[in-house]
């Protein structure tokens, strides 16, 4: 497969697709949730992909990705909003705000909570700037452009430092992630197209 068939969200990834269940989800595929047997790896009755299964009860362990939903965050002036983080991955590193979404909200309201929790900024989500795909973290991240309408920025117990950045002061050497490069790489095409970014270095 080439890169291309892949999809844009591929840019983000550095492992191919069709390798599996990631080693550190299988790890803890052991027992079986409903009834507490021990589940087999094998092939399943209708399916051409092999999973975890419950001898005892039939259940399927089935293992899907988790969604991310992030923000990146503009003040009035047109300034980008990013926060250095302050637990791992990414310690110390640049990157937007943002979660996993939780069972009983909108993808709309997860990125309006998870934006205030780690900034202190109260925004309202707008344009989706992209879906980036990270096989290595069994995530799918969200980014929406949001724009800034209250708030204080301060750091928080998951930033250690809150900064608004013009379009051309992009911290580019000290993204934490690739999936924050890629959005900002999108977003800077779509409301600075004569601005061009450097090549991802760091981070992961
Ligand atoms: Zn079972």
């Amino acid at each position: 497969m080439t890169h291309s068939d892949r999809g844009p969200d591929a840019r983000s990834t550095d492992i191919a697709s069709g390798a599996g269940v990631p080693r550190w989800i299988a790890a803890s595929l052991n027992f079986c949730s409903r009834c507490g047997a021990e589940l087999r790896f094998g092939a399943i009755e209708g399916e051409d992909r092999l999973r975890s299964s419950c001898p005892a009860c039939g259940h399927v362990a089935y293992v899907n990705p988790r969604l991310v939903v992030t923000t990146l965050p503009v003040t009035d002036d047109g300034r980008i909003v990013l926060l250095r983080r302050g637990i791992e991955p990414g310690l110390g590193a640049w990157a937007q705000p943002g979660g996993f979404l939780e069972v009983d909200e909108t993808v709309a309201e997860a990125a309006v909570r998870e934006t205030f929790e780690e900034t202190g900024l109260q925004v309202r989500p707008g344009e989706i700037v992209g879906l980036y795909t990270r096989l290595e973290a069994a995530v799918v991240v969200l980014v929406f452009e949001a724009l800034v309408v209250g708030g204080t920025p301060a750091p928080t117990p998951e930033a250690l430092e809150v900064q608004a950045f013009h379009a051309d002061a992009i911290p580019w050497s000290g993204l934490a992630f690739k999936t924050t490069y890629w959005a900002l790489v999108d977003w800077l095409e779509r409301r600075h197209p004569h601005l061009r970014a450097p090549a991802f270095t760091v981070g992961r």
